[in-house]
C-alpha cells in the first residue's frame, strides 16, 4: 500500500555503475553540504535540472528587440529560447529559420545578440 510520501513517485532503471557511484557520493560531506542525502534526491534534482535546461525553456522565451532607425519595418523583434546554448525561434520553432539566420549572419545584429546573451547568462548565474 503506497504511503503519502511514495504516492507521487515512480521507479526508474538506471545504469548500475552510476547508481553505485551516486550512492557512495551521497554519503560524503560534500554531498550533504549540497543538500543530497539519497540516490532518489540526486536523481530527482538531476532530472529537474535537465528538464529545465532542455525542455522547459519554451515556457520562458526571451525577447530581443533591435530597432532600425531608418526603416521601422526592418526592426528586429525576436522571441527565442535557449536550448543547449542554441538559439531557437519561438515563432518558427526552429533554430534554422530566416530570423535565426539573420541574427547569425548580420554583423551588427550578431554583435548585439552576443551582448544580449551575455547579459542573460550573467543574470542566470547570479
Ligand atoms: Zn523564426
Amino acid at each position: 500500500m503506497p504511503t503519502d510520501e511514495t504516492i507521487n513517485q515512480a521507479p526508474v532503471k538506471i545504469d548500475k555503475i552510476i547508481k553505485e557511484k551516486i550512492q557512495e557520493w551521497v554519503k560524503t560531506e560534500q554531498a550533504h553540504q549540497l543538500g543530497f542525502y539519497s540516490l532518489a534526491e540526486f536523481v530527482t534534482r538531476a532530472s529537474q535540472e535537465a528538464f529545465e535546461k532542455y525542455v522547459k525553456p519554451t515556457d520562458n522565451p526571451k525577447r530581443f528587440f533591435m530597432p532600425n532607425n531608418e526603416n521601422h519595418l526592418l526592426d528586429l523583434d525576436l522571441d527565442f529560447y535557449l536550448q543547449s546554448d542554441k538559439i531557437v525561434c519561438v515563432t518558427c520553432e526552429s533554430e534554422n529559420c530566416v530570423h535565426i539566420k539573420t541574427i547569425n549572419t548580420d554583423r551588427t545584429v550578431k554583435k548585439h545578440i552576443a551582448k544580449f546573451l551575455k547579459s542573460i547568462k550573467s543574470r542566470q548565474n547570479q
